[in-house]
């Protein structure tokens, strides 16, 4: 598989841009900077985004997405998660006001996208993968992603504070190869990174303590721009090996 970030920040600074990854150049892990990056034969080749969670630095593309796809792309993209989160969307983004609601345009039963709710815990098959929700502990309703390719899986944890399901859930698959989470806030700003539901390096640290498996790669993202040189010399006290922050741009192969 290969994951090709397109974002790996938690804010927009240029040359920082906010959360999406692309699977096999079909399926987004969050939409938070992708039309800014791809070109629009790479937008089209996009059939499925999973969202973690409603905030803006997530979902921000889809808009921008959509309105580029509409008479370009033949069948819609699928939005996938779960019912709550979709209804946040729904409500509050794709709501014609804000911005138009996609899943109708050009009409309902050939839309540009299609919302699709999923189960938390429930496995989906979702072209040649198979994926699982798993809900994380942030100040929205936000979920994690299991993303099992076949020969292995890799666990894209979302926005979060500290979490119990997705660790036993990780601990209890022999086949996970690499896990990517966040680390938004330098040590000294634990106070809001506890109020907002996010980790800073000595946090995640220790709510690294709960997985118990000793192998897989530990991609670091949603950096806040700002204080990313702090974030990154705190990171570099964290005594694990296999852990490094992720990089703009780059291409990772599992
Ligand atoms: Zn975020
Ligand atoms: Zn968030």
């Amino acid at each position: 598989m290969e994951i090709r970030v397109l974002g790996c920040h938690g804010a927009q600074l240029p040359g920082y841009n906010t959360t999406s990854f692309l699977l096999d150049d079909k399926i987004l892990i969050d939409a938070g900077t992708v039309t800014s990056i791809l070109t629009i034969e790479e937008q089209i080749e996009i059939d499925n985004i999973l969202v973690t969670h409603s905030h803006l630095d997530h979902v921000k593309d889809i808009a921008f997405l959509a309105d580029n796809l509409l008479r370009q792309k033949q069948s819609p993209v699928d939005i996938i998660s779960t019912q709550g989160i979709i209804d946040i969307l729904r409500s509050n983004l794709f709501n014609s006001v804000v911005w138009p609601d996609f899943s109708v345009i050009p009409d309902e039963h050939n839309p540009v996208i299609r919302f699709r709710p999923i189960e938390p815990g429930r496995q989906y098959a979702l072209n040649g993968i198979i994926i699982t929700a798993v809900m994380v502990n942030h100040v929205v309703e936000t979920v994690g992603y299991v993303v099992d390719f076949g020969t292995g899986s890799v666990i894209f944890i979302g926005d979060t504070g500290p979490t119990e399901d997705i660790w036993k859930i990780a601990n209890a698959r022999n086949d996970v190869k690499a896990i990517f989470i966040e680390t938004s806030f330098p040590n000294d700003m634990i106070d809001v990174a506890e109020a907002a539901g996010h980790f800073t390096p000595a946090s995640l640290n220790e709510e690294l303590t709960k997985l118990s498996l000793e192998s897989p790669d530990i991609y670091l993202y949603h950096l806040k721009p700002q204080y990313y040189d702090v974030i990154k010399r705190e990171v570099g006290l964290i005594k694990r090996n296999n852990i490094r922050i992720l990089n703009e741009g780059e291409f990772i192969h599992i």
